[in-house]
């Protein structure tokens, strides 16, 4: 067992002291993929151990914490805007005496480093996403020393020393809850940060996550989604010394009992094994829904993307994967403009869009990276060119999300009850395919599958009519 599950739950009572001081109060900003909303989950429940309570309001916060993106370029700018409004506030606040830290975590802290405490004095720790559960001794040394930096990738496991959420915050997430079982990258592609801020690919092993989502079942949760940079690259090890792949994690955490749904993000072509093909076929509790990013539908630029697939491999590759999944709802990340797209290489994007067909799809605009190889190419796009691109590459997309939505129509769905809906009397939840779904129905349903008849289908969700409980007791779950 590792000392993660070990750890007492989040108790607000100081460390040191055994003494309970008023609880201080702790906000934090999350940016950007799963990985940090995970992230930011355990920085809040590292820091409950050390006396701090959440706080919604920035504004009596004596913690704030910023845990940022760095993947493109106006996520990072995002932050340094927010930054100058937290200085404003942390002068307010001082000058009725009260103290304010601020920390940048994440993904921005570990690319820029010293740089932010230069661009923004009032920041007292910066943070890289390896090293964030050294956070209370570096709150104890940003205590006496101004500009406490650390932004190392250390030998040890940072999931080794994180503290475990009390059974009442895991239910105050909800019933569906991230599982991080890898990090870091090894791809280098060629626009990509990933590799740079997040370090080389590194996986949890079996146990400690198989602890951890028994404890989430055990507060309530039934779905998990187990999140990587590259998750289908996972390699953990087992307790007998063996290496399990993604497929054999999935089993594993199949079998906790009540978790009734298993998920999985963001995967890279190259990874997709035939053993996690068939989970798809065989694992009932794995839902029909897989984000698979292309990135482009040109064998030119993916060639410069350094992505180590074709255009043909994945079209194959979703071809083998309907085979053993013909439900299987599909989704995926483009990039526009990359240097040296023409117009020729963007038809065959749209083309590629055409002949998949996806379900659900995000697109941007190609961001140059400082220290990525495709920020140094020469051919760069115009930003005119690239807007007009993603124009119409999103009126494609979004036609196709909204074709797979009105197909549901009349259909009989299980849908998880994650929380009420957005009217009185309604309650709201995902179909399989990850799609929103709003019922009539009582509050006390969230947590349990229920059977929906899908009624109809707007731009963002679906609409459901509960059927009675006989049908929900004996569908397949
Ligand atoms: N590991 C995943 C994969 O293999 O595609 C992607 C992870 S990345 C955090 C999420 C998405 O951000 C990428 O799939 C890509 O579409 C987008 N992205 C990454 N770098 C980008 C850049 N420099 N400009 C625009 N989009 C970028
Ligand atoms: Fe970035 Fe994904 Fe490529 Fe890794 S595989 S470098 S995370 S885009």
């Amino acid at each position: 067992m590792s000392s993660f599950d070990r750890s007492c739950a989040a108790r607000g009572v100081s460390g040191e002291t055994g003494q309970s001081p008023l609880p201080r109060r702790l906000f934090v900003k999350s940016y950007g993929c799963q990985m940090n909303v995970y992230d930011a989950q355990r920085m809040t429940d590292l820091l409950a151990r050390e006396g701090y309570a959440g706080t919604a309001r920035v504004e009596e916060a004596d913690l704030v914490i910023l845990n940022t993106c760095h993947i493109r370029e106006h996520a990072a700018e995002k932050v340094f805007s927010e930054l100058g409004k937290l200085r404003a506030l942390k002068a307010a606040r001082a000058s009725a005496g009260r103290e304010t830290k601020i920390i940048v975590a994440g993904c921005v802290a570990q690319a820029e480093g010293a740089e932010i405490f230069r661009r923004q004095k009032a920041v007292d720790i910066v943070v890289g996403p390896q090293s964030y559960h050294r956070l209370p001794e570096l709150l104890h040394r940003a205590g006496t020393s101004p500009e406490v930096l650390d932004t190392d990738f250390p030998a040890e496991s940072k999931f080794d020393r994180l503290a475990a959420p009390s059974a009442h915050q895991i239910r105050k997430r909800g019933v569906s809850a991230f599982v991080t079982v890898q990090e870091g990258c090894d791809k280098f592609c060629t626009f990509c940060v990933v590799p740079y801020t997040r370090g080389a690919e590194a996986s949890r092993p079996v146990e400690g996550i198989v602890a951890e989502v028994e404890m989430l079942a055990a507060a309530g949760v039934r779905e998990v989604s187990l999140i990587g940079q590259n998750v289908n690259a996972y390699h953990g090890r087992t307790p007998e010394g063996a290496t399990a792949s993604l497929a054999s994690l999935i089993s594993r955490v199949a079998a906790v009992p009540s978790i009734a749904r298993i998920r999985y993000t963001t995967s890279h072509p190259g990874d997709m094994d035939a053993s996690l093909i068939q989970a798809h076929r065989d694992q009932a509790r794995l839902m029909p829904f897989l984000h698979l990013p292309v990135q482009s539908g040109s064998d030119k630029i993916l060639a410069a993307m350094n992505r180590g697939h074709t255009r043909a491999g994945y079209i194959a590759l979703i071809a083998e994967i309907r085979g053993a999944r013909p439900d299987i709802a599909l989704s995926s990340d483009f990039i526009v403009g990359f240097p040296g797209e023409n117009e020729e290489d963007f038809a065959a994007t749209l083309d590629l869009v055409e002949k998949v067909g996806f379900a659900n799809a995000f697109s941007f605009k190609y961001s140059p990276r400082a220290g990525t190889p495709a920020a140094e190419l020469r051919n760069q796009i115009p930003e005119s060119v690239k807007s007009e691109r993603l124009a119409r590459l999103q009126t494609l997309l979004d036609r196709q999300r909204r074709a797979f939505n009105t197909k549901m129509a009349g259909r009989t769905v299980d849908v998880l009850i994650e929380k009420p809906g957005r009217h009185a009397g309604q309650i709201a939840g995902k179909s399989p395919y990850l799609q929103a779904v709003q019922i009539e129905g009582s509050l006390d349903r969230i947590g349990e599958i229920v059977r929906a008849e899908i009624v109809s289908a707007g731009a963002n969700s679906l609409f459901g009519r509960l059927l009675p409980d006989w049908a929900a007791r004996e569908a397949p779950r």
